[in-house]
């Protein structure tokens, strides 16, 4: 029987300092993987260069003609790591039956690839990396995470819990995956709406080998913002109920300054001025909800995305 093939996918972006180390062990476990049949000869490691401006690309030309294992995918230009990731997907899909992403860093355990694919051979079609611990994070990086997840989860974006773009997916998610067009791309929460058998493995994440993290602050924000507003029109959906909230407490004062006017305990003209504040503050906020409620549907529309995922087909 034909072995499946592996490919490994893996986006670089200025990556020159591990990228040696990083075939190195990829290299490694994916001749084990060979070894022990779990994958076939024909397998892959796939480097997806987003841009760099340093020699990552020469690097991979370089690695390409060492090793045939080893190929390359060059982008015209620095697109983002999502989006990176996903033309890496895209490419690999049309040749692999098996697809693993992990970063250039060696951050997660390439060892644990092992492990899913043997989950894969079991039946299922995606198989998500996930951190035990975050010991080698900063406390910054391990607490503002923490707090985007709990954040996510109570806007209704299905994520898994520490997981980031470590996983495998089997060539017809992929297939699927690829149908969600949207352009602002959050893998992690996409991926569960793919909606085929999935499981986990578990491992624990060290330090970046080389190099230093691509995602400062301010990008972080981005993929934060990014991840909410591509998921979720319920910050929309917030300043309806506040328009709401607002035009009651107008109600509320209005029967203040009832009360107040006609105890004669005002100064004049405070009671229509305050009175109209809270009235109007509420109007505009109305107004805008419900306009927003429509551009939230207009969002979704643009999006595209598929209705459905076909899970099995049984056709005699
Ligand atoms: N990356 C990319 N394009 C970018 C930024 C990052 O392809 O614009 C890649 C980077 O080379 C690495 C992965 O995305 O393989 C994750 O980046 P990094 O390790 O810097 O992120 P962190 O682990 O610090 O969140
Ligand atoms: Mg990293």
């Amino acid at each position: 029987m034909k072995k499946d093939v592996l490919y490994i996918v893996v986006p670089c972006y200025n990556e020159q300092e591990v990228l040696p180390l990083t075939t190195e062990r990829l290299q490694e476990q994916l001749q084990a993987m060979i070894d022990a049949q779990l994958v076939g000869e024909d397998s892959r490691i796939l480097y997806v260069n987003d841009g760099s401006i340093d020699s990552t690309w020469q690097l991979i030309e370089e690695h390409t003609r060492q090793h045939k294992q080893v190929c390359g995918l060059k982008l015209a230009g620095n697109v983002g790591h999502q989006n990176a990731l996903m033309a890496g997907l895209e490419a690999a899909s049309e040749r692999a039956d098996i697809i693993i992403s992990i970063d250039a860093d060696l951050q997660d355990d390439v060892k644990v690839m092992t492990e899913m694919v043997e989950k894969y051979h079991q039946g299922s079609d995606i198989v998500y990396g996930v951190r035990r611990e975050r010991k080698s994070d900063t406390w910054f990086k391990r607490n503002s995470a923490l707090a985007f997840y709990k954040l996510m989860r109570h806007l209704g974006v299905k994520s898994v819990h520490n997981h980031a773009d470590y996983r495998l997916m089997s060539r017809r998610a992929v297939c699927q995956l690829m149908k969600y067009r949207e352009r602002n791309l959050f893998l992690r929460g996409i991926v569960p709406l793919v909606g085929y058998r999935t499981d986990s493995v578990f491992y624990d994440r060290t330090e970046r080998v080389a190099g230093e993290s691509k995602y400062p602050l301010s990008k972080m924000l981005n993929f934060a913002v990014n991840g909410i507003t591509s998921f979720s029109i319920k910050p929309v959906r917030m300043v309806l109920t506040l328009g709401i909230i607002f035009t009651l407490i107008a109600l509320g004062i209005l029967i203040y300054v009832l009360i107040a006017y006609f105890s004669g305990r005002t100064v004049s003209g405070w009671a229509s001025l305050i009175l109209s504040l809270w009235f109007i503050g509420g109007c505009v906020l109305i107004g805008l909800g419900i306009v927003g409620e429509y551009i939230g549907k207009i969002y979704i529309e643009v999006k595209d995305r598929p209705r459905y995922n076909v899970e099995e087909e049984i056709m005699q």
